[in-house]
């Protein structure tokens, strides 16, 4: 890490340098969270000036490029029109100390840049995860709330986590609809679909028809030159041959998700949900429990020897943020190894780096490591009796 200061004892530097990462991080949590806010403000034609975080959020980037002495060109600026080109531009190119190297991934195409198109980008979602408050939505509040409804039953918090990973839409229409909501209690059900679902704006009919992602399962929007787009372009980037897989419902009574329930519990659910699928029924293993203890960890991996594994899966655009965010693991007699698995697609240097960083009691793999690291296990005591 550089830093060039002008002037300033050494003690402000030093502690300057101490807690720059964490200042650095944590404004900028707050800032992406703002600017999400803001987006979904301006969408629903209710913005009433800047959110009061995001002048907090404003003036701690803009005093830690006063306390490092940088060129006032290069301190974060106090002014919306300056601000937008700064949220345009990626950010591993703010010429902030070190941003350089925690905002570059290689092997990563999406866009490091917190608004694209004066649009919120994936990058912007995933750094709002960070912070003090991560579920912030209004959206995901609601989760909160049934879930605080369940009465610590754990079996009934994954089912419906489940459930809204699986159905991102819902089809009135459908005579599977009610079959697939009967099992919950009666007070969940209501909840569920009036605080977590809405019905799908007329904006996302095109000729009676909504078009459906072919990744996430959501509606898509159709632009005037006939492009289809999701809640952020990560689905597009990791979807080959998109137009042509997207599925189009006719009913006209649809809902979905709300916006926060597709980003933060449908996405990264997607890879959850997928590594339960692929390990579940792996020899070698008694017990694969999804969101153990109310979301604990993501998985708990019982092996026939007694040996117990928990997973974390972190869908995270950039590692060295994620790293910022992990409470560390410590290890237990209960539980022998902690994980945290991210999705191959993120490369191997992400993969290296998050290792490499990553001090908190973890191992560090991708989805298809950790699957290889599994059989093994459970092979492992096959060969023993
Ligand atoms: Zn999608």
């Amino acid at each position: 890490m550089r830093f060039e200061t002008k002037g300033g004892d050494l003690l402000t530097v030093k502690s300057l340098i101490d807690n720059y990462e964490k200042r650095c991080f944590d404004s900028l949590s707050i800032l992406a969270r703002s600017i999400i806010d803001m987006d979904k403000a301006f969408k629903e034609e209710n913005l009433e000036g800047f959110p009061k975080l995001m002048i907090k959020a404003t003036g701690e980037l803009h005093s830690i490029g006063l306390e490092l002495g940088l060129d006032s060109k290069d301190i974060y600026p106090l002014t919306l029109d300056e601000q937008i080109v700064w949220w345009e531009k990626p950010l591993h190119l703010w010429p902030y100390p070190s941003f350089d190297e925690w905002f570059f991934v290689e092997e990563d195409e999406l866009e490091q840049a917190v608004l694209y198109d004066y649009d919120v980008t994936e990058f912007c979602i995933s750094i709002a995860q960070g912070g003090h408050d991560p579920i912030h939505e209004q959206d995901t509040k609601e989760f909160i709330s049934i879930r605080n409804l369940l009465n610590n039953d754990s079996h009934d918090y994954s089912n419906i986590r489940k459930f809204l990973i699986e159905n991102p839409i819902l089809n009135l229409d459908s005579p599977t609809y009610m079959r697939k909501i009967a099992h919950m209690p009666p007070n969940i059900q209501e909840k569920l679909v009036n605080y977590l679902y809405e019905a799908v704006p007329k904006h996302y009919y095109n000729e009676g028809q909504v078009y459906v992602c072919p990744r996430c399962g959501w509606t898509l929007s159709i632009t005037d030159d006939g492009d289809a787009n999701c809640d952020t372009n990560k689905c597009k980037k990791l979807s080959s041959g998109w137009y042509f897989k997207s599925i189009k419902l006719n009913s006209h009574k649809l809902l979905r998700v709300r916006r926060g329930i597709r980003r933060y519990i449908v996405d990264p659910g997607l890879l959850e949900l997928n590594l339960f699928k692929r390990i579940e029924k792996l020899p070698g293993l008694k017990d694969v429990i999804l969101y153990p203890n109310n979301d604990e960890y993501d998985l708990e991996l019982i092996f026939e020897s007694g040996t117990s594994w928990v997973v974390d899966v972190k869908d995270w655009v950039n590692p060295y943020m994620l790293n910022h965010n992990l409470k560390p693991f410590s290890t237990n007699v209960i539980r022998e190894k902690a994980f945290i698995v991210v999705p191959s697609f993120r490369g191997s240097t992400y993969v290296k780096t998050l290792r490499s960083i990553c001090k908190k009691g973890y191992e560090v793999l991708d989805d298809k490591q950790f699957v290889k690291l599994v059989q093994k296990e459970g092979a492992q005591f096959e060969s023993q009796i």
